[in-house]
């Protein structure tokens, strides 16, 4: 079966290689190079902390373990690590969070300042000042080291991957068949199914189909920092700034707050001002144990993809048959599951009942 998948972020080359796995003929079009979506500014946290609903927990913790079979194929690369995670939040929010995680079995371990200490050398004494949550189970991720990763499996397993394709779209026939793509720059492409898988953008393609799927999608940023003397090793998310170790002894650096001042002009290009950048870094000086100020290396904002109802949305399209879409934030989190268990729907047509629940079927009105 030929396969065209549109969009070279996560998701896209996460089922472009199962699909490839599969025995699939798989071309992957995307508007610009792999990784410059959301996919290349994610802080790419792996975990599924939170009061999540349960279904959503159940494919969150299938989306780790298969990080954690790759890392067991791939213990020395130093884009991926199981790490921990430490989060500290308002006291409510602390005991509400771990009394759901103990409840399901999740690994937290409610702290104090005193263990800050034990767990990372990095983070200062006294951080905490009431309670926070040591995840040890989590991890992170680098996703455009990932995506290269994967992009050379795919490649060697006979996949195409054809990048600057510009705005590529399915094209449907008569009966409201999808049967190819056409794109931008790089001409048509006749296939028999058709995967979308375009970020944030998946909700303006559908748009041009006729299809209306509700948007929830926010402008978010990430910062890395030049190389930095003291670097926790867990992912750390505090109430004023999230960060994870990043490849070449950097830091990567956000928060939510830091949102409301991104700009983008009429070209789609965002930017963050530069005391909000050096804000940012200052919160992260706050927790770190160390004299040396981190330091800008760069920047990158754009829309961070959420479904309206903040669940993925994954699995085929009633009003165009042979066309699927992906769309889903924690987007890192879950591309190897989703990479998995949709690119099997895509290729043998079995429907799996994890993905239920977050079928695009669910928004239309019955
Ligand atoms: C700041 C930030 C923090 C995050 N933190 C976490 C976290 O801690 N944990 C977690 O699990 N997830 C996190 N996420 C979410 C996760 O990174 C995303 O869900 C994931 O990267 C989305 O991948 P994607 O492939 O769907 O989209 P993208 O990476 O955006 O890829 C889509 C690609 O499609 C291309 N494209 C778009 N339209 C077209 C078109 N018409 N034709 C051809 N190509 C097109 C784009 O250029 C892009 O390259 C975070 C995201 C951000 C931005």
């Amino acid at each position: 079966m030929k396969i065209a998948v549109i969009g070279g972020g996560v998701i896209g080359m996460s089922c472009a290689l199962h699909l490839a796995r599969a025995g699939m003929q798989v071309s992957l079009l995307t508007e610009k190079k792999l990784a410059s979506g959301a996919s290349g500014r994610s802080l790419s946290w792996l975990n599924a902390a939170g009061p999540w609903p349960d279904h959503y927990y159940r494919l969150r913790m299938a989306g780790i373990d298969r990080y954690r079979t790759l890392y067991r194929s791939n213990p020395a690369v130093d884009w991926l690590k199981f790490d921990g995670g430490i989060f500290w939040s308002d006291e409510d929010e602390v005991l509400a969070w771990h009394a759901i995680e103990q409840r399901r079995g999740y690994d937290s371990v409610l702290i104090q300042a005193d263990d800050l200490n034990r767990l990372d050398a990095a983070i200062v004494p006294g951080a905490v000042k009431t309670h926070g949550i040591y995840n040890a189970g989590e991890g992170w991720v680098s996703l455009p080291d990932l995506i290269a990763h994967m992009a050379a499996e795919f490649s060697e397993r006979g996949g195409a991957i054809i990048e600057d394709a510009g705005k590529t779209v399915p094209l449907i026939d008569a009966r409201g068949v999808a049967n190819g793509v056409t794109s931008a720059r790089k001409g048509d492409y006749a296939c028999d199914k058709v995967l979308l898988a375009c970020g944030p953008a998946t909700v303006q393609v559908l748009a041009g189909m006729g299809i209306s799927l509700p948007d929830g999608s926010v402008l978010s940023m990430l910062a890395i920092t030049q190389p930095a003397d003291s670097r926790p090793a867990v992912v750390l998310n505090t109430p004023r700034v999230a960060m994870r170790p990043n490849p070449g002894n950097t830091l990567a650096v956000e928060h939510g707050w830091c949102t409301d001042d991104i700009k983008e002009d009429e070209h789609g290009v965002c930017t963050v001002p530069d005391d909000v950048l050096q804000q940012l870094l200052a919160e992260g000086d706050h927790v770190l144990n160390t004299d040396s100020p981190l330091k800008l290396a760069g920047y990158k904002a754009g829309w961070k993809p959420v479904p309206a109802d903040g669940f993925p949305v994954l699995g085929e399209l009633e009003q165009a048959p042979g066309c699927y879409v992906a769309f889903t934030h924690s987007g890192a989190t879950l591309a190897l599951i989703i990479g998995e268990l949709l690119g099997r729907e895509i290729a043998t047509g079995e429907l799996h009942p994890m993905l239920a629940p977050f079928r695009p079927g669910r928004f239309q009105s019955p």
